[in-house]
């Protein structure tokens, strides 16, 4: 038996269902019509190649880190065996976000967001697990299928209802993972045609049996959380980007006086964004604070710059400072470089020029003026 398999059908309420094929031959994936889809067009997509955060699946957002909490739903309540990974995966949820999404948890009392287990579900004939978001920003639904339940492949079987673990066996944990970042609004990964990014995302169209890669998911994967900052931007602006995303930033310099005398302070001060560009969604246009900023000067309309000194932390978010005392006139400007794991993408202030005067003889002051 192959050990990946589709795992569900979506209800894309007020929304065309576009089944998603697998590249794999051995593996066609095809989402199945939901009831309420029923005489909606199938397009089919082409395989993507680009690599790039999931897609959405619409749908109004969440508030800001709103917490949502869910309750069984009636007659339904999942045995504790599948209990416990639904709730512990609504914890990888909070863990993992690095962004403002939503918060899933465990109702003490009731809650207006249900999960269920077992029949009736709102899933297609094909999906071992479905949500519905179109409650949002309300409520939402998600159900899991019963263990042992016949599909037309075989027989489902959680992995954590197993007395004996064995391959083939879905991980609940790891598949409600994907359920709650549908709720959050996220689509299937577009996987490069070879699949050695599968480990991007767990929202996956073809969630991986036990044993193969990323069967068992404990956190989002950086497109996962790619795709969550853009809908509901980062933590706070010291948070790293996804590195699944390449955002562009800009960095504007002012100097507290532009015409100094030799022997004066000048305080730099460099203010780092992301753009405002509409592809940046809830980043756009943020303050990035804690990265690594560094003045730089050159003699004036020369070509090389050299790094003077870091800047740092100003009083306000994404703001940089560094006091000079020059000797002479130069051209300064600030540099920004993203480390390794941030997704911010590196940029550079335009060119100011600070001008050094000099003075000797009777008619200078006794002590240099700025
Ligand atoms: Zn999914």
């Amino acid at each position: 038996m192959n050990h990946r398999r589709w795992h569900r059908l979506q209800l894309w309420l007020r929304r065309p269902l576009i089944p998603v094929t697998s590249t794999r031959s051995a593996l066609v994936v095809v989402l199945a019509l939901s009831a309420v889809a029923v005489g909606t067009a199938f397009v089919v997509t082409a395989p993507v190649a680009a690599h790039g955060p999931d897609p959405t699946v619409g749908g109004a957002l969440w508030a800001p880190n709103q917490a949502l909490a869910y309750q069984w739903r009636s007659g339904q309540v999942p045995p504790d065996w599948m209990a416990a990974p639904i709730t512990a995966a609504a914890g990888d949820v909070g863990a993992s976000r690095a962004s403002r999404a939503a918060t899933f948890s465990k109702a003490a009392g009731s809650a207006s967001s249900l999960i269920a287990y077992g029949e009736p579900t709102g899933c297609s004939t094909a999906g071992i697990a479905c949500f519905d978001r179109s409650g949002a920003p309300n409520s939402f639904r998600m159900w899991f299928r019963a263990q042992g339940h016949a599909f037309d492949w075989g027989t489902l079987r959680w992995c954590q209802g197993l007395s004996t673990i064995a391959n083939g066996c879905f991980d609940v944990e790891t598949i409600a993972l994907d359920e709650f970042g549908h709720v959050e609004g996220l689509d299937h990964h577009a996987n490069l045609a070879d699949g050695s990014d599968y480990l991007d995302a767990v929202v996956q169209a073809v969630s991986h049996a036990r044993p193969a890669v990323g069967w068992q998911a404990r956190a989002f994967g950086r497109c996962d959380t790619g795709r969550l900052q853009l809908l509901y931007d980062r933590p706070n602006p010291g948070s790293l980007f996804s590195n699944c995303l390449a955002v562009p930033t800009t960095v504007g310099l002012s100097a507290s006086s532009s015409s100094i005398w030799v022997g004066s302070t000048v305080q730099l001060t460099a203010t780092l964004r992301t753009t405002p560009a509409t592809a940046n969604g809830a980043l756009a246009n943020d303050p990035i604070s804690g990265r690594s900023v560094v003045a730089q000067r050159r003699p004036v309309g020369g070509s090389t710059w050299t790094t003077i000194g870091a800047m740092g932390s100003g009083s306000t978010d994404g703001t940089y400072v560094l006091s000079i005392s020059p000797t002479a006139t130069y051209e300064w400007r600030a540099a920004f470089t993203p480390g390794a794991a941030d997704g911010a993408v590196a940029s550079s202030s335009a060119a100011l020029t600070i001008t050094v005067g000099g003075c000797s003889g009777a008619g200078c002051p006794s002590r240099p003026v700025p």
